[in-house]
């Protein structure tokens, strides 16, 4: 199923603020799209308008072309997640996953053994078969999302919407979850949006990535392109750590405190006068003398291993709070550096 979404709008009533502000998303079908944003952007919102459980204030959803906004809930065929489960608890696996079949119009639900035989496939296909006997409360967190899951796959849905899934389970099963997932998806093919506020999950998951901000898009693209090219200072800073260095630029060439640093292809042409550089902390190169057209200085003003990186800070002269260089623990020359060292400074890419 192919969702068209174009110029949706929706304003809660009595809330000066839209939570949706003019949002325009094509989602392609088979595509595992992820909704990244800070909490309140309005990416529930969004989700559930396209579920059909709020009814956005202008704008249009389209279903493979088909207006989808004045269709009956029920036959927009979606199937939901949500952040904390909704199981059924006086409910067993089994019929937890065969819910949305037994409760259908007497004419589309499916005899008694059928749902029975469709409801095990699934939980075998959630990796929970031979719990079909077991009541929600003798599950783990974990597993209860994987019901959901099944649940939600009952029904042989069109699009598949997950509104953090994984959020109220800790980080060892969310990122679990989150390998399984990519998996399944892989195996089913779902038109899947994946909603979730955690950068790692959302690039680790995702075909295409939506930054939401305020109510809109901010930029929609492939984890890798989003990383390297991030279309607006929110999205860099949304993705990652990330210097933000005063810079002059003059004759195609940036000078941060003085010194020439090179200009990346993307900012070739960029009009003279004070910008600001966007600078990841593993893009920035360190150098121990300061040779002409080596860089900027600084002040080496603290050096610790964290994972694989050893991370450093560093007091440049024109900027209040230090900045933040990573170097893969193999560099050989970090262990000798100290405190109030002075280090050369040049960026392999920027943006500005
Ligand atoms: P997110 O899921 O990104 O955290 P939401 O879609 O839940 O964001 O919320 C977007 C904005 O809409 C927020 O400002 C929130 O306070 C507001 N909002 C959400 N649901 C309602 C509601 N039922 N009534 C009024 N305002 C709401
Ligand atoms: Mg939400």
């Amino acid at each position: 199923m192919k969702i068209d979404i174009r110029n949706l709008h929706k304003d809660y009533n009595g809330s000066g603020v839209p939570a949706l502000n003019g949002v325009n998303l094509t989602i392609e079908h088979g595509e595992l799209v992820a909704l990244l944003g800070p909490s309140g952007s309005g990416k529930t919102t969004l989700l559930r308008s396209i579920a059909g459980l709020e009814s956005p204030t202008s704008g249009a959803i389209l279903f493979d072309g088909q207006d989808a906004l004045h269709q009956d809930v029920r036959d927009r065929n979606v199937g939901f997640v949500f952040q904390h489960y909704a199981l059924f608890r006086h409910m067993t696996v089994l019929d937890n996953v065969g819910f949305g079949l037994s409760v259908r119009p007497r004419n589309r639900r499916p005899a008694a053994s059928e749902i029975d035989r469709r409801a095990r496939e699934l939980l075998a296909l959630v990796q929970l078969d031979g719990l079909e006997g077991r009541y929600p409360s003798q599950l783990s967190g974990g597993q209860r999302q994987r019901v959901a899951l099944a649940r939600a796959l009952a029904i042989e849905p069109s699009v598949l919407l997950l509104d953090e899934p994984f959020g109220a389970l800790d980080a060892k099963v969310r990122k679990d979850l989150r390998a399984w997932l990519r998996d399944l998806h892989d195996r089913t093919g779902h038109t899947t949006v994946f909603v979730t506020h955690d950068q790692e999950e959302a690039l680790e998951l995702a075909d295409r990535v939506a930054i939401v901000n305020r109510g809109q898009i901010e930029q929609i693209a492939p984890p890798l392109a989003l990383y390297r090219s991030p279309a607006t200072p929110f999205v860099y800073e949304f993705l990652g750590s990330v210097n933000v260095l005063p810079v002059d630029v003059r004759d195609g060439k940036a000078f941060l405190d003085g010194c020439p640093v090179p200009l990346a292809d993307a900012a070739q042409g960029t009009d003279a006068g004070a910008y600001r550089m966007y600078v990841r902390p593993h893009d920035l190169r360190l150098s121990e003398q300061r040779t002409p057209g080596s860089g900027a200085l600084g002040v080496l003003q603290n050096v610790r291993l964290s994972g694989g990186l050893v991370r450093l800070d560093l007091k440049l002269d024109l900027i209040a709070r230090p900045i933040e260089v990573e170097l893969p623990v193999s560099d050989p020359r970090w262990s000798d550096w100290k405190k109030g060292d002075k280090l050369a400074i040049a960026a392999d890419r920027f943006h500005l």
